[in-house]
């Protein structure tokens, strides 16, 4: 079957998320902590980032966790955190939305609804955020073809929200050294059968803080349109994902390369 509301045409699609912009040659970086774990370690955290150029700030409030008994995210009081960390800096944010019940409670504080990918075939909420008129950045699922991707996307767009993201985070794998796969053929791929933008994160999509440098590399050099990474203050103290978070040094060393890179890509994110 074939897609129709986000299928490639002539026209590649741009997607704004208040300042941040994605596609047609722009390349935005997301970054923040996993989870907002409180309001001094989050406005740090957006401090630090904003002095760095970066385009949107990342944190959840409503945590997808394997388990029920890790930390389930600050929720309500983690949106107020953001929304003050947003003001402050200036930076839009983006937030993770895990139920179609939540969305009037998200909307007021988040710039653009994030659905992760346990998500990805959650069709009630895909149709849900598709009636909104904020932008979604969709994660690939944990097992996701292409093609169920590809079709998640085309759920929100039927509704009429066509302001999507899409995000390569990784499949899973066989492999135990790395969390997922990050699949970096996804991106070109993506690419040339849709006209949405597609970032990649490296943070989800390997597990490993050593990883996302190099596959940030990757991910420019293949037509990502950005990336999003995780980064804490203090990554060892992190209440979830610290082995794949960046402190803000290593993070400042990830945007000098990006700044000495980035442009040399622009035409192959244009295509
Ligand atoms: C996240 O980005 O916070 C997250 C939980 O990622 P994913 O849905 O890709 O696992
Ligand atoms: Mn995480």
């Amino acid at each position: 079957m074939e897609l129709k509301r986000i299928k490639k045409n002539c026209n590649r699609k741009q997607v704004k998320a208040g300042s941040a912009i994605f596609g047609n040659g722009n390349f935005a970086v997301i970054a923040g902590p996993c989870a907002i774990e409180g309001r001094e370690m989050l406005i740090d955290t957006a401090k630090h980032l904003k002095l760095k150029n970066t385009s949107m700030l990342r944190g959840g409030a409503f945590k997808p966790r394997t388990s029920p008994y890790s930390f389930q995210g600050l929720e309500v009081e983690g949106l107020k955190y953001m929304k003050e960390a947003s003001e402050l800096t200036g930076m839009p944010v983006v937030t993770e939305i895990m139920d179609p019940r939540d969305i009037d409670k998200i909307y007021p504080y988040t710039d653009m609804f994030q659905i992760g990918s346990r998500n990805m075939q959650n069709f009630a909420l895909l149709k849900e955020v598709g009636k909104y008129d904020k932008p979604v950045l969709l994660k690939r699922g944990l097992a996701a073809t292409i093609e169920d991707f590809l079709f998640a996307a085309e759920y929100i767009a039927v509704e009429g929200n066509s302001d999507i993201v899409l995000c390569e985070r990784g499949i899973r794998g066989f492999d135990s050294y790395t969390r997922n796969t990050l699949d970096i053929s996804a991106v070109p791929l993506l690419k040339e059968l849709s006209m949405l933008p597609v970032i990649i994160d490296p943070s989800h999509g390997t597990g490993l803080r050593s990883l996302i440098l190099p596959m940030t590399l990757a991910g420019l050099a293949a037509g990502a349109d950005g990336v999003m990474i995780e980064v804490h203050p203090c990554p060892s103290q992190a209440l979830s994902d610290g082995e794949q978070s960046l402190d803000f040094n290593d993070f400042d060393r990830l945007m000098e390369k990006l700044l000495e890179v980035e442009s040399c890509f622009k035409d192959i994110r244009e295509r």
